[in-house]
């Protein structure tokens, strides 16, 4: 290895100690591999720990839930953000995983057959590291003209924590995803009315609760049959039963993968709740910004005090320092399981956010990444031992001078 840096005593680095870190610790706790979990803030769960007091997860608690500790049935099915927070913070105690805060991964490379890693607290070689990083540390800024021009308040959806911040001022939020969304309702009736939604392409309503059971069910009960079945009866129940929509104008759109790239479920009811009310009216996309107010597509100007930009986020994975490639969202593309292509010994977890949900997808995605790994570690462990057997036959075999 180079520059003396030596090994660690783990054989597992994870980045990360969001849910998807803890959720892999959890299953290398549990297959006795050794690790350390480095996390750039003081806390866990960063992402988590200063949202805005009306998010509601929008996944039900059955799909929801860390390993080995299923939530609580108080409180209905979808928990809040806060409880959320709470009930992940509890997971980490209960668990006691290994857990470096204040540590940030500066750069990961391939060494010597495993991964250099340099932190803010030194550098050392594993053999195996564990991409836990999430993608809301990096935050999507569209290159919309007129940003630097503008001379109010603009945030990105990351850094929305309280509609009181907005209190009685002219509001428009931009991106019509599950964030737009949620903080656009959270900001009506609160901010002046009413709180422009700009949105570019359809919003898809979801129901939380079709014909009485939660969203997240009827996807379960559904996953059995076939897609041709499966796919058309979800998008009837889950999304078009409302009333309404076409009177609000907003464009109805039963398939989730719909024509112009917003697959996002949206807040159905607190959604046609703002509207109905007026606290809410859904425009067109921003076009540009001028110094105090916003210009539509539809050549529409609204004078604003402020824009949040709820306009996605991509993987964080800045520190990578050798060549790959990405997928749609920005992620090393894997072999099979969860290997990154062509970089045997680093391993992603929680990448994928369709189906059931990212934090149902993670417990799936930890467990094949904790099961390469041990596959990984018998190899290297095969190979050091022929090798030192090698070298102990050849000595044996070197004639005595
Ligand atoms: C508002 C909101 C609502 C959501 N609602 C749902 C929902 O209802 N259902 C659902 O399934 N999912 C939901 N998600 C999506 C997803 O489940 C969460 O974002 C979840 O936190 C992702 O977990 P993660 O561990 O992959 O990433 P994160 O929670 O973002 O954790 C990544 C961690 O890595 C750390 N880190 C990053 N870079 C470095 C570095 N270089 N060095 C050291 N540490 C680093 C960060 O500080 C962070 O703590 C929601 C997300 C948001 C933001």
């Amino acid at each position: 290895m180079s520059d003396g840096i030596v090994r660690a005593a783990e054989d597992v680095l994870v980045i990360g100690a969001g849910p998807a870190g803890l959720t892999a610790a959890y299953y290398l706790e549990r297959a006795g591999i050794s690790y350390r979990i480095v996390e750039r803030e003081r806390i866990i769960g960063s992402t988590w720990a200063n949202l805005y007091p009306t998010l509601r997860l929008n996944t039900a608690n059955f799909v929801s839930s860390l390993v080995g500790m299923p939530i609580p049935w108080r409180g209905g099915f979808y928990m809040t953000g806060r409880q959320f927070y709470r009930y992940l913070c509890e997971f980490a105690e209960r668990n006691n995983f290994r857990i470096d805060f204040g540590v940030e991964v500066l750069r990961v490379a391939p060494e010597a057959g495993g991964w250099r890693v340099e932190t803010t607290a030194g550098a050392a070689w594993y053999p195996c590291v564990i991409l836990a990083t999430g993608k809301f540390g990096n935050p999507i800024m569209p290159p919309v003209p007129g940003l630097d021009a503008f001379t109010g308040r603009l945030l990105h959806a990351r850094d929305f924590h309280d509609p009181a911040d907005f209190r009685g001022q002219r509001v428009l939020v931009v991106g019509n995803g599950p964030s737009g969304v949620d903080i656009a309702t959270a900001l009506a009736g609160v901010a002046a009315s009413p709180v422009y939604l700009a949105i570019r392409s359809d919003i898809v309503v979801a129901r939380r609760y079709p014909f009485g059971l939660p969203e997240t069910l009827w996807r379960v009960l559904l996953q059995p049959l076939p897609e041709r079945i499966r796919k058309p009866l979800q998008d009837f129940i889950c999304y078009q039963s409302y009333p309404g929509l076409r009177k609000h104008n907003l464009p109805l759109a039963p398939n989730r993968t719909n024509r112009k790239g917003t697959g996002a479920p949206a807040r159905g009811p607190e959604l046609l709740r703002a509207l109905d009310a007026g606290t809410l009216k859904a425009v067109a996309g921003l076009e540009r910004l001028e110094s105090d107010a916003a210009v539509l597509m539809d050549g529409t100007r609204l004078q604003v005090d402020a824009v949040i930009m709820a306009t996605g986020y991509r993987p964080v994975v800045h520190f990578l320092d050798m060549p790959f490639e990405t997928d749609n969202d920005g992620w090393p593309v894997r072999d099979e399981g969860q290997e990154v292509a062509g970089y045997p010994g680093l391993y992603i977890v929680g990448r994928f956010y369709q189906g059931f949900g990212p934090l149902y997808n993670m417990k799936i995605e930890a467990r094949l990444a904790v099961s390469q790994i041990q596959r990984r570690l018998a190899n290297l462990a095969q190979d050091t031992s022929r090798a030192s057997s090698e070298r102990s036959l050849s000595a044996d075999s070197t004639p005595a001078s």
